[in-house]
């Protein structure tokens, strides 16, 4: 049958050896004839990059040809399945457009006055926060993002962007819609004041402490910790130093100990995912390096791989195993990932939709 596939390798994660085919975008265990040979190596469901910027460069939004660039890299690096943290652009485009991994939207950041990155959100004031957050939830797909701490430059630190009040009506007004709540936060005041308001997911989070994260555990509140983006610190660090000193210092520790609250977030049972935040300051691509940054800091090879993978994937409702019947999505790899995490870099190849491609 034309453009059938005919896999064999160890699948994971269950491990073991098994011979599945691909037909009409899904996985199939029954054999279809002359079909195309792919042979792993070891089989993993599509990769996820759990906090990512489709159609963003560090100026804004960008062309709709850099959009379509941007995809194709993610593709090409195994990411089949990508959740949007924020584009000023419509990329719903590339639903239609079977070569392009699936992409979960957040919508537009949604950010306080003159407090985030020009060009990015859309930018009010509290009173203005439930509607806008209303509004954000109708462009996404289920997810709605807040900024909710920024340097506040009267300050000379890292504050928090919101009272307590709007914030809970603005995550309720949103759980109403149906949308989930992830919020960008660095430091460590906008904390208690996001999680009291029930936010689902925390991207970043360097300054949670140990009682928070055993409270996100409990509330099964998610974490994006975006290692290789906070990796960046230092050099922000470096740039702010001489307008805002205590800015300065102050994000200087945070990356200093993120490595440490990862590790306690995991020993405490958050669900953590991978996220590169790539499309800011990052380029796109980037997701086995996240794997790596977490399994330095302390997760197993296993968890670290399951955060850009199954795990990620049931998170964001997709199904996490190559199962019969389930989507064709999936990575070929050359040698066993839970052995070295290196065997993500390059894949040998990536299938998706039931259509193979040799990055
Ligand atoms: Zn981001």
């Amino acid at each position: 049958m034309a453009n059938a596939l005919h896999v064999s390798g160890i699948v994971l994660p269950e491990g073991g050896h098994r011979e599945f085919w691909v037909v009409d975008g899904r996985i199939s265990s029954t054999p279809i004839p002359d079909a195309q040979r792919i042979d792993g190596g070891w089989v993993l469901p599509g990769l996820v990059d759990a906090h990512c910027h489709i159609g963003l460069d560090a100026n804004g939004g960008v062309s709709v040809e850099e959009q379509e660039a941007q995809a194709v890299t993610e593709r090409d690096a195994g990411v089949l399945l990508a959740r949007d943290c924020g584009v000023p652009v419509d990329t719903h485009w590339m639903d239609d457009r079977p070569d392009l991994p699936r992409i979960v939207r957040a919508g537009r950041h949604v950010a306080r006055t003159k407090r985030y990155l020009r060009n990015y959100g859309v930018e009010v004031e509290p009173d203005e926060l439930v509607e806008t957050v209303a509004e954000q939830a109708e462009h996404g797909d289920g997810w709605v993002k807040i900024v909710g701490d920024w340097i506040d430059r009267d300050a000379g630190d890292l504050g928090p962007c919101w009272p307590a009040d709007v914030l809970h009506e603005a995550v309720d007004r949103a759980h109403r819609l149906g949308a989930r709540v992830t919020t960008h936060v660095f430091g460590e005041s906008a904390l208690p004041d996001l999680l009291a308001a029930g936010v689902d997911c925390i991207e970043h989070g360097t300054g949670l402490s140990a009682e928070e994260l055993a409270a996100m555990a409990e509330a099964g509140t998610a974490l994006v910790p975006t290692l290789i983006n906070i990796a960046e610190f230092p050099q922000i660090a470096q740039q702010a130093e001489s307008k805002f000193p205590a800015y300065a210092a102050h994000i200087r520790g945070l990356h200093a100990r993120v490595d440490e609250m990862v590790r306690t977030a995991w020993e405490l049972g958050v669900p953590l995912y991978a996220g590169t935040d790539a499309g800011g300051v990052l380029p796109h691509g980037l997701v086995a390096r996240e794997v790596m940054a977490l399994h330095r800091a302390g997760l197993p090879a296993r968890e670290a791989l399951g955060a850009a993978c199954w795990r990620a994937r049931s998170w964001l409702g997709h199904p996490a195993n190559l199962d019969d019947g389930a989507p064709a999505d999936f990575v070929v790899l050359e040698t066993d990932p839970f052995e070295e995490l290196e065997s993500l870099v390059h894949p040998a190849a990536v299938v998706l939709r039931g259509a193979a491609y040799r990055p």
